[in-house]
């Protein structure tokens, strides 16, 4: 054991591995961590904090319009971009900080570089080479896009979060998380909003009434959206950008985002010398445990495409550090993750959806619910909510919920806490509603809808 250098070296300072450098650092294992650009990986820097600073930036140019129909009067609000950007950038360089003091703290030697093994026990940052006792990848994702001509002409996510200026026409290309929320957050800001998706449903794997309902209060909200269409090649004009499509006419837009899905970073690791065994997706093979098929070295997060959500990489971190060095071996249990999608307005949902369980049960009951929420009967906006539960007629099981509407992601981790709890509708219809809430929805839907 004492000829290495480190018992455990990993490898991104993501979500993932910055959360199993410091459990095992604080269990007395020597750790490093090497990471080639900032502290916090994607979630902090180009993925789930500034986008979500950014979707409350854009949600401001509804209030101001809300607040007139509760009988305030605004001159016109201005909004400033780079004071946005500058408000982000102090806000992710302190999250930057606090993940520095956090593994300075548990002792994990921080490393600043690229990372690559060159045997089982050995990884190499530049000059320095490290003999490590485990690996670990926590190496994330990045933005992927299909060669198309005009590729170069593009945005991807990580670019949308240091614009020099807004455009003031956006083409969004892709119907999944990144491309919904970024249609809200630029419209929200004001830009002309474009969304051209291949499919004719947005955010697959999501419950089909979700689906739709999402897209229908988007396009209320001045949103176009373009289904079955695939873009074709992306030409410069004088005016802007063109997307032309398989459809009748080109799209124009001043910045064309693609948002088409990620691929884990696996490039430039020594993956393939060492012979690690990779999925039909690109990503890293592992078991339930996270270990490749090489015995000392494991992946998880986003670079093992399994559940790719930071909370995901959190727990596959925490289950990882347990079964290596507490003895303790409780895998992650991906049934029943909750999650959001901030899209305006939100999506929250957690369990099966109604395709899912149909597919499974045959005796399954629909409850749903469309209403107008209490502050849009005088906000003068008509924004509707969606709320439907899925349950299971022989033991009355609440197999899945599903809602659009505000505070969706909110309302959605108490419920997931009871759907996990295996919560019958029956415990739902007995709960006592919290009044005037749209959430006590999900404790008054009596009747189920025809199925
Ligand atoms: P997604 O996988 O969610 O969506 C990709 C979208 O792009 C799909 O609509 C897909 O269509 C479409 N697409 C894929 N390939 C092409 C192509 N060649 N041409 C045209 N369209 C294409 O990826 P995202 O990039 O939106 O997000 C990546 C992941 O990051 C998410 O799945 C999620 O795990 C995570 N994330 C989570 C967030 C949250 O928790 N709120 C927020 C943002 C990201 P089709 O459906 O037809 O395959």
């Amino acid at each position: 054991m004492t000829n290495y250098d480190v018992d455990l070296f990993v490898i991104g300072a993501g979500s993932g591995g910055v959360r199993a450098a410091r459990m095992a650092a604080g269990l007395g294992i020597r750790v490093a961590i090497a990471e080639q650009t900032h502290l916090g990986g994607t979630c902090v820097n180009v993925g789930c904090v500034p986008k979500k600073l950014f979707v409350y930036a854009s949600h401001f140019h509804e209030d101001f319009r809300a607040a007139q129909g509760f009988g305030w009067s605004l001159t016109q609000p201005q909004f400033n971009w780079q004071q946005l950007l500058a408000q982000k950038d102090r806000e992710i360089g302190r999250l930057q900080g606090v993940y520095q003091g956090l593994l300075d703290n548990s002792g994990v030697q921080v490393i600043t570089g690229q990372a690559r093994l060159l045997d089982a026990h050995t990884v190499a940052v530049g000059e320095q080479q490290f003999r490590c006792e485990r690996i670990l990848i926590a190496s994330g994702a990045q933005p992927s896009i299909s060669d198309i001509p005009g590729k170069e002409l593009i945005a991807t996510s990580n670019e949308m979060f240091a614009l020099s200026q807004l455009p003031e026409r956006i083409l969004i290309v892709g119907g999944g998380y990144i491309a919904v929320e970024f249609a809200g957050i630029m419209h929200g800001l004001g830009v002309k909003t474009s969304l051209c998706h291949r499919g004719n449903q947005l955010l697959r794997g999501f419950d089909d009434d979700i689906r739709d309902f999402v897209a229908q209060e988007m396009i209320k909200k001045g949103i176009a959206i373009h289904f079955n269409t695939q873009i074709e090649r992306i030409e410069k004009t004088a005016s802007g950008l063109l997307a032309y499509t398989d459809q009748d006419q080109p799209l124009a837009a001043d910045l064309i985002l693609y948002a088409t899905g990620r691929k884990p970073n696996t490039q430039d690791l020594g993956l393939e010398a060492l012979g690690v065994e990779m999925t039909e997706s690109g990503a890293i093979k592992i078991d339930q445990y996270y270990q490749t098929n090489i015995d000392s070295v494991y992946a998880l997060g986003d670079v093992a495409n399994r559940v790719n959500l930071t909370p995901v990489a959190t727990a596959e971190a925490m289950a990882f550090v347990n079964h290596c060095y507490t003895g303790q071996s409780t895998p992650v249990d991906y049934d029943n993750i909750p999650t959001a999608v901030f899209s305006q307005p939100n999506i929250g949902t957690v369990g099966l959806t109604e395709a899912q369980a149909r597919n499974r049960y045959t005796d399954i009951d629909i409850y749903k619910s469309v209403f107008t929420p209490m502050k849009h009967t005088l906000s003068g906006l008509g924004e509707k909510t969606l709320m439907k539960m899925v349950v299971r007629r022989s033991n009355d099981k609440v197999l899945g919920v599903h809602m659009v509407g505000a505070d969706a992601g909110e309302i959605m981790q108490g419920i997931a806490v009871a759907i996990r709890a295996g919560a019958t509708k029956a415990i739902f219809d007995s709960t006592i509603g919290i009044h005037p809430t749209a959430a006590e929805e999900f404790v008054t839907m009596r009747k189920p809808v025809q199925a």
